[in-house]
C-alpha cells in the first residue's frame, strides 16, 4: 500500500490516494465513523448497510467534502450480496484495497438456558459469518493482481473487548466475537503471501445505538425483575467500569481503522488492537 506520509513526530497520517475501500454496516455508528475517516484520508469509499436511506445520506455527505463515495445495499449474511459489491468495486473502481468488516448486532441478552438456538444463530450469523463471508471475499477481489500497484490489502474486523473476555448474559455474542479474533489470525497467516494484511479491533464501549438499545432492553427487562437502575445511571456505571471514565466516541475506533488501514501499519497482521479505555487492562 501506499507510504503514509511522517508529521514531524506525531505519528504517520495515512494517505489512500487510489485506495479503494469497502466499510459494512456504515449506515450508522463504528461503520459511519470509519468510512469518514477513510474518506477523508483520501479513499474512495463504498458504504453498505441492510438500512439504505442512512446509508444514503452517510454517502452524500462524505460526497459533500469532496470525497468519492457510493452506497451499496448489503446484507452481509448473504454470500450473493458480498460477490455483487466486489463486482461493483472492481467494476466501478477497478480495485479493492480495504476492507472493513464491521456490521454487526448487539447480544440477544439472555442466559444461556434460556437462549433460543435461532436467536444464538441470529447473532452467530451477523456477527461471525458475515465476516467469515467479508475475509472471504475480500481475499478473491485483492489477490487480483494486474500489476503490482493493485494486489494486496488491509483487512480490518470488528470484533470487541467482548472477543476477549466474557460477559454474562452474551453467549451468542462472546462466541462470534471471540470468533472473529482467531478468524482474523488465521485470515492474517493465508494472507500474508498475497500482501493481504488482516487484523481485528477490539473497542471497548461506545456510544452508538446498538449500546444505547441493548442498555434500553436491559433496563427494561431489569424493571420487569426489579433489577437495573435507569438508562443514564447504567452509562453512568459503564462509563466508570472504562478506566479512563468515559465511553468511546464512534471516530476513536475509525482512527484505529484508519492506522491499520494504512502503510504505518505495514509489519501489523493478525494482530488485535485494543481500544477500550483500559477496560481490559484491569
Ligand atoms: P450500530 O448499531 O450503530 O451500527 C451497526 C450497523 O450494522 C447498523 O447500521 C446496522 O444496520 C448494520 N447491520 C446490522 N445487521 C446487518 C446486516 N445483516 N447486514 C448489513 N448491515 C447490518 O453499531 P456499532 O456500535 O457502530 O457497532 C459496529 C460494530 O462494532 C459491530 O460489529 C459491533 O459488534 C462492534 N462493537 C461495538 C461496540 C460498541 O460499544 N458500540 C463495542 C465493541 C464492538
Amino acid at each position: 500500500m501506499k507510504t503514509g506520509r511522517y508529521n514531524g513526530g506525531r505519528g504517520l497520517v495515512a494517505e489512500f490516494n487510489n485506495k479503494v475501500a469497502v466499510v459494512t454496516g456504515a449506515a450508522r455508528g463504528l461503520g459511519a465513523a470509519s468510512a469518514r475517516g477513510l474518506a477523508a484520508a483520501g479513499a474512495q469509499v463504498i458504504l453498505t448497510d441492510v438500512l439504505v436511506d442512512e446509508g444514503e445520506v452517510q454517502a452524500g455527505q462524505i460526497r459533500k467534502t469532496g470525497a468519492e463515495a457510493v452506497f451499496v445495499a448489503h446484507d452481509v449474511t448473504h454470500e450473493p450480496a458480498w460477490e455483487a459489491v466486489m463486482s461493483l468495486a472492481l467494476e466501478q473502481f477497478g480495485r479493492v484495497d480495504i476492507v472493513v468488516n464491521n456490521a454487526g448486532v448487539a447480544p440477544t441478552g439472555k442466559p444461556l438456558d434460556e437462549l433460543a438456538l435461532d436467536e444464538w444463530q441470529r447473532v452467530i450469523g451477523i456477527d461471525l459469518d458475515s465476516v467469515f463471508l467479508g475475509c472471504k471475499h475480500a481475499f478473491r477481489a485483492m489477490k487480483i493482481r494486474e500489476t503490482k500497484e493493485t494486489g494486496g490489502g488491509s483487512i480490518i474486523n470488528i470484533s470487541s473487548i467482548m472477543g476477549l473476555i466474557g460477559m454474562g448474559n452474551g453467549a451468542d455474542y462472546n462466541a462470534a466475537k471471540g470468533g472473529v479474533r482467531l478468524l482474523t489470525k488465521v485470515a492474517a497467516l493465508e494472507g500474508a503471501p498475497f500482501g493481504i494484511r488482516v487484523n481485528s479491533i477490539h473497542p471497548g464501549f461506545v456510544d452508538t445505538s446498538l449500546v444505547r438499545d441493548a442498555i434500553d432492553r436491559s433496563v427494561e427487562a431489569g424493571r420487569t425483575q426489579g433489577g437495573l437502575g435507569s438508562a443514564n445511571e447504567v452509562i453512568e456505571m459503564l462509563s466508570l467500569s472504562h478506566p479512563i471514565g468515559h465511553l468511546g466516541v464512534p471516530d476513536d475506533i475509525a482512527s484505529a481503522v484508519v492506522f491499520l488501514a494504512g502503510d504505518g501499519a505495514r509489519f501489523m497482521t493478525g494482530s488485535e488492537m485494543v481500544v477500550d479505555g483500559g477496560y481490559t487492562a484491569q
